[in-house]
């Protein structure tokens, strides 16, 4: 019997559709060919696909109605449930339903759903603030497990709500994943503590990090052109951020810190209202409230103390500059 190609529907609702954006990056493969090796048929996306109005409806109603099967339900963007819950904040063109309605619908029959970026998810940065058009994500409200579909949901797979977090996603995190279930390989020791695929979150932003030799020193940046460590002073949260961000490359060169902003933990619910500027780091008695994952506070005190006695001049010197003022010399040279 020959293989069907998976069926895939990508709806997207509150969100700032940057998760399409950077998928559409996508290299090595590019995004077309990964699907295509995947044997993933998209049967609708709002950047890839020609349909728009009935016809889209029209699939929507072909999925719901069993007469084309669905294996892969994306979601881009936070479920819009505004206002007092009737959802008609955010409605179907043409179909005069609440594209919540339909997003549950359609989970209903799916053989997976996966919440695309940090909105979709948890709700990001549309649940931000006063909330006022009740944004939540597929499997969560935040932290709360809940959301649309509450936590206890499963697609008929078996599984969760696959929460490949981020704002944005890299690509690979989602063609990854992709292709895990095309391949029949993801099942639930794929995914961490919030749902989220450990192919990207069984590592720290802080892993491969271009500033990690600062780090050590505790040599820290003070502006954002610095070149130091930013988590010091610039709110840096990449020792407890979850993603390979520095490890596998964004756009084939680098990461938001190698573009000289401070990592401010996207993958992670409520990564949006942290509390305080994203580029400060709140401190308590000139201590880091956000320690490393992992570190004690009396061992960070410690080795932070010994590191800063033992700076050396180089590092000290370029870790408040915004170029190399102190290159490294090779020992072997005597200087003139
Ligand atoms: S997760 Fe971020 S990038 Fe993706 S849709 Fe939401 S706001 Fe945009
Ligand atoms: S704390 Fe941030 S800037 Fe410093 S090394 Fe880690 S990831 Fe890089």
């Amino acid at each position: 019997m020959t293989k069907r190609p998976l069926n895939l529907l990508w709806l997207q609702s509150g969100g700032c559709g940057g998760c399409t954006l950077s998928l559409i990056g996508a290299e090595g493969p590019d995004l077309i060919t990964s699907l295509a090796t995947a044997g993933i048929e998209v049967l609708w996306h709002p950047s890839l696909s020609a349909e728009t109005g009935r016809g889209v409806i029209a699939i929507m109603e072909r999925v719901t109605s069993g007469e084309v099967p669905l294996d892969i339900l994306c979601l881009e963007g936070a479920v819009m449930r505004g206002p007092n819950g009737t959802g008609r904040f955010h409605m179907m063109a043409g179909t005069g339903r609440p594209v919540m309605d339909w997003i549950g619908e359609l989970a209903a029959v799916a053989g997976h759903v996966v919440a695309v970026g940090s909105c979709a998810a948890f709700g990001g940065i549309t649940a931000a603030g006063a909330n006022h058009v009740e944004a939540c994500g597929l499997a969560y409200e935040g932290t709360e497990p809940g959301g649309l579909l509450g936590h206890g949901f499963l697609s008929k797979s078996g599984l969760p709500v696959i929460n490949v977090a981020g704002c944005p996603i890299h690509p690979d995190w989602l063609t990854e994943t992709l292709h895990q279930i095309a391949a029949g390989r993801f099942d639930r020791g794929q995914v961490d503590e919030w749902e989220r695929p450990v192919s990207y979150t069984n590592h720290l932003v802080h892993h491969g990090c271009s500033r990690n030799e600062f780090y050590e020193f505790k040599a820290s940046a003070e502006r954002l052109c610095d070149l130091g460590c930013m988590m010091e002073n610039l709110g840096c949260k990449g020792t407890q951020a979850r993603a390979d961000c520095n490890i596998r490359p964004w756009n084939g060169s680098g990461s938001c810190i190698d573009g000289g902003y401070p990592c401010i933990n996207c993958t992670s619910p409520g990564f949006e209202e942290p509390g305080h500027s994203f580029t400060a780091t709140p401190k308590v008695s000139g201590i880091p409230v956000g320690l490393p994952t992992d570190m004690p506070k009396a061992w960070f005190v410690a080795l932070a103390a010994l590191s800063k006695a033992a700076t050396p001049v180089r590092l000290k010197t370029n870790a408040t500059a915004d170029h190399v003022a102190v290159p490294p010399h090779d020992k072997q040279k005597r200087r003139p």
